[in-house]
């Protein structure tokens, strides 16, 4: 294994930025004094300390938020809104290399990943959200009430901020997903405070100076590192926040709704997912096959999304499983930095831990065909991992796992595999593969699901909506339907 220094020097600057917080226009350490280390997961190094930002940052933050919402944000017009994302789209397109590095160096994910799909995405999501200030419009609505005042009257709806957004981040993908909230609640006039997890923190201290650089008003983006239970929870009781939006476990997820009804702050969830493969007799096998691989290992199965049982027909059964097998045992890991990577570490010590208990319940409770160890002297790794012959209770089927461990399990009938598709709690991603186009119909229908993919996967873009079905979420992102969660819609009724 080739291992990088543990800090490569043109990094180092902007790792040390992570100890600094913005708050309105200043850049803070935590009051308390504390820090977190930052780790390198391909070698388990500490590459920076962030600042342990706490209540006390919290109530500065949404202080902030609050005065430039009511400030200097509320007279930009919608076309200088419009402008000013469209100018950070640039900014952080300008400086994609940099960024795909300090994400790859804190999640570990192959830079070639953080390169072609984390950073580019980012910049598509701010160039949507850009064309959108000025197309927010109300409605004029003809109204039928007594005229208890004679009449007539004018009855209009106006859509406004909900006010001041905290966005709570997850590790997996920290700039696309900070971008993901950021930008929907700038196109809609809100101000923003993030807080990115405590594991990577990096990204953002960079993003932020880009927002200030855009020409964005201070205090419209403020943002607090931190731990969950101390940051993060401390947003989601403030008073001063009207609204969460949160990318995270579905245990998080819930505590953080539960804490939000204390002050009743709306809230969005995309949480996460068990999804179904499914890959039928008649699929393109080679693509389905190539698919199905990507879909489970690409950013180390980290993902929300990851297509993580794989449902074969029996005729092709054995050649799924087989090709599998192979793709597995031929990805190349390595530190996400090395332009070679195929697959990095996973995110922590912990992380890794859990994956490999998976890993080990696996071999109990099924048979696996490719990877199924931890991988290497120093970091995080963990092979990637084809397992089948699970017992149908096994909670290596049931359960969201995070890493790359793919089950895959035999099917007759187009009935039995919907029912076995939908045997879960979560319902965020599916694939179907047929040539039928019929069948891809009724799959797409029966499936309960926020996105069903047909002969494709992670097909996902800015213009579609993101969300999830049961305990995968509430509400969706990355489209015209995500500006509602961000929208107060009041009703203005004018005696004439
Ligand atoms: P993981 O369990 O893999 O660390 P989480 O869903 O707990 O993932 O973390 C996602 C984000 O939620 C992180 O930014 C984390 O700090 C934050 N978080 C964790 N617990 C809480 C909490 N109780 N309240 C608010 N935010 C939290």
């Amino acid at each position: 294994m080739t291992i990088t220094s543990p800090l490569p020097d043109e990094l180092r600057a902007d790792v040390a930025k992570a100890s600094r917080m913005l708050i309105g226009a200043e850049w803070v350490e935590a009051a308390s004094g504390q820090t977190l280390d930052v780790f390198d997961p391909s070698t388990g190094a500490v590459v920076a300390q962030s600042a342990a930002g706490g209540a006390a940052e919290v109530d500065r933050a949404v202080a902030a938020a609050r005065a430039a919402l009511h400030g200097p944000w509320s007279k930009v017009t919608p076309i200088q809104r419009g402008r000013m994302i469209t100018r950070l789209a640039e900014l952080v397109e300008q400086n994609a290399e940099q960024l795909a590095r300090l994400e790859s160096l804190d999640v570990g994910m192959p830079i070639m990943e953080a390169r072609y799909i984390d950073v580019p995405f980012s910049v598509d999501i701010l160039h949507y959200y850009a064309g959108w200030p000025t197309k927010i419009t109300g409605d004029t609505i003809p109204v039928s009430f007594p005229h208890n005042f004679g009449g007539p009257y004018h009855a209009y709806t106006r859509r406004e901020p909900v006010g001041v957004v905290a966005a709570i981040i997850p590790w997996n993908l920290p700039l696309m997903m900070a971008v993901k909230k950021l930008a929907p609640a700038l196109a809609t006039g809100n101000t923003i405070v993030v807080k990115p997890a405590e594991q990577t923190p990096l990204v953002m201290a960079r993003l932020a100076e880009l927002v200030l650089e855009a020409g964005i008003p201070e205090g419209v983006v403020n943002y607090v590192t931190g731990l969950g239970e101390a940051a993060g929870a401390a947003l989601v009781n403030h008073p001063g926040v009207n609204k969460v939006t949160f990318t995270g476990s579905v245990e998080t997820g819930k505590a953080i709704a539960r804490a939000a009804t204390g002050t009743l702050k709306r809230v969005s969830l995309e949480l996460g997912g068990k999804s179904p493969h499914i890959i039928f007799d008649d699929a393109d096998l080679e693509r389905s096959i190539v698919s199905a691989g990507m879909a489970i290992f690409a950013g180390q199965g980290e993902s929300c999304i990851a297509g993580s049982r794989l449902y074969a027909q029996r005729g092709v059964y054995e050649e799924v499983l087989a090709g599998l097998a192979e793709r597995a045992s031929s990805i190349r890991l390595g530190p996400g930095l090395d332009d070679t990577t195929e697959m990095g570490p996973l995110v922590s010590a912990e992380h890794r831990d859990k994956v490999v208990g998976y890993l080990d319940l696996s071999k109990q409770e099924g048979r696996v065909v490719a990877g199924g160890e931890a991988w290497g002297d120093q970091g995080y790794f963990v092979q990637p991992t084809v397992v089948t012959d699970l017992r149908p209770d096994s909670r290596v089927l049931r359960e969201e796992i995070f890493g790359p461990v793919l089950s895959v399990v035999p099917f007759d009938t187009e009935e039995e595999v919907t029912a076995l598709a939908n045997a879960t709690d979560y319902g965020l991603g599916a694939g179907v593969w047929t040539k039928d186009v019929g069948r891809a119909h009724r799959m797409a229908a029966s499936i309960e699901s926020g996105q069903v993919w047909v002969n494709c996967y992670q097909a996902v873009d800015a213009a579609l909506p993101f969300g999830g079905y049961k305990q995968s979420g509430w509400g969706r992102e990355t489209c015209k339907e995500s500006l509602d969660d961000f929208l107060e819609l009041k009703t203005v009724v004018v005696h004439l």
